[in-house]
């Protein structure tokens, strides 16, 4: 067995070897600019990015038309937010969206807050959920759109989508998802869901990073957005800057193996995080977000009087997890996910986040939950 043994996988995920195999030739023969069609290199680049298009909009039920290509999630949640609010000004300048949202989600709702746009954060459940309800009540007259993301990066919630989806149509507003955590791990139909703009990100699915992806619905209704990159126009203007072609081949083949494999992938991961749940359960962790309405290959857990640092630094050398989001680590403010559930400080500073991948092992998965458990026993008796 290697180690570190890799449980961090919200945070980011290795690129499979399937997909860099793909990927490879397209950083040295096939270099070409997929705008450059003036040549076979140009050419042969535009057919990659329209296939990997192609494949891209099949597994999440869209046309390859809605499919902008960005640097990753943090740019589409920039874009859709801030594209959206700019572009409707008419309708109106009132955003909601929710608490435990990603940084990318939060810090754009900032900026727009500061530049005269009206925001609404919504709490959550003691589980991470939003209350359905409660976007309905906040909808005025003068909301242009809904933003409540797919499934939690740090406690791993799912959200009903598709109820707040209806929501949003039956009022005429429309409805963003952050998805960087759900594409690639749990079925998705854009249309089914009602669902207008989607981001989702390649790295969070065995691809390669910088790469991801808008989707913007393209009928009923037809989502009108402004850019905020400016340039080459490409992307239908909305997305200026050279196509990165190995990272959008790269995309396509790591969300088609992941459609692909979804099921038993997930079948597996729930039997891992089940399995270590209970084990850690008799160290008394105490689970953080929804019981069953969760991510299979998460688990975030506390264990309350002692600090999730002292876990991570004692077992670290075996095993490679994190407090929290990959983001906010650096920061000695507890996890703003952990205390909209309603924990306190010291309990939200005693979470760990395990995320796990298509590459552990049963037998990883065993040791890993034996080191923890065992770091738990030592630093419970060292606080005793
Ligand atoms: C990782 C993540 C992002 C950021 O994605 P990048 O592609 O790294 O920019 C945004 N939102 C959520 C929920 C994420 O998990």
């Amino acid at each position: 067995m290697k180690f570190p043994i890799y449980l961090d996988s919200h945070a980011t995920t290795p690129v499979d070897p399937r997909v860099f195999d793909e990927m490879k030739s397209y950083f040295t023969e096939n270099f070409g600019n997929a705008s450059s069609l003036d040549h076979s290199f140009g050419y042969d680049a535009s057919v990659a990015v329209q296939q990997g298009r192609e494949k891209i909009a099949h597994a999440i039920g869209s046309t390859m038309d809605e499919i902008i290509f960005t640097s990753g999630a943090t740019e589409s949640d920039n874009l859709a937010l801030i594209g959206v609010m700019e572009r409707n000004k008419e309708k109106g300048n009132h955003l909601i969206t929710c608490v435990t949202e990603h940084k990318a989600i939060l810090d754009t709702a900032h900026h727009l807050e500061k530049i005269g746009y009206k925001v609404t954060f919504l709490p959550v459940d003691e589980f991470g959920q939003v209350d359905v309800e409660s976007v309905k009540s906040a909808i005025t007259s003068e909301t242009v759109l809904i933003s409540i993301m797919f499934a939690n990066n740090e406690i791993g919630t799912i959200t009903n989508v598709s109820e707040i989806g209806k929501i949003a149509h039956d009022k005429n507003v429309l409805f963003h998802t952050d998805a960087a955590q759900a594409v690639g791990h749990l079925p998705i139909n854009v249309e089914k869901m009602n669902i207008d703009l989607m981001s989702f990100s390649s790295h969070k699915i065995y691809g390669p990073k910088g790469i991801g992806a808008l989707y913007v619905r393209g009928i009923m209704p037809r989502v009108k957005i402004n850019p905020i990159v400016f340039g080459g126009g490409q992307e239908r203007n909305l997305r200026s800057g050279t196509l990165n072609v190995p990272g959008i081949v790269g995309f396509a083949k790591a969300i088609e193996i992941s459609q692909a494999e979804m099921d038993s992938e997930n079948i597996r991961f729930k039997k891992w995080t089940g399995f270590m749940l209970e084990k850690l359960s008799g160290a008394d962790a105490k689970l953080n977000g929804h019981p069953t309405k969760r991510l299979a290959h998460n688990l975030n857990v506390r264990f309350d009087g002692i600090e999730s640092k002292a876990i991570i630094n004692s077992v670290s050398k075996k095993i490679a997890i994190s407090a929290g989001s990959a983001c906010t680590t650096k920061m000695v403010e507890p996890s703003h996910v952990l205390m909209a559930l309603g924990l306190d400080e010291d309990q939200a500073h005693s979470a760990i986040r395990i995320g796990c991948s298509r590459f552990n092992t049963d037998e990883e998965i065993k040791v890993a939950a034996e080191e923890i458990y065992s770091a738990i026993g030592a630093l419970a008796k060292i606080r005793a």
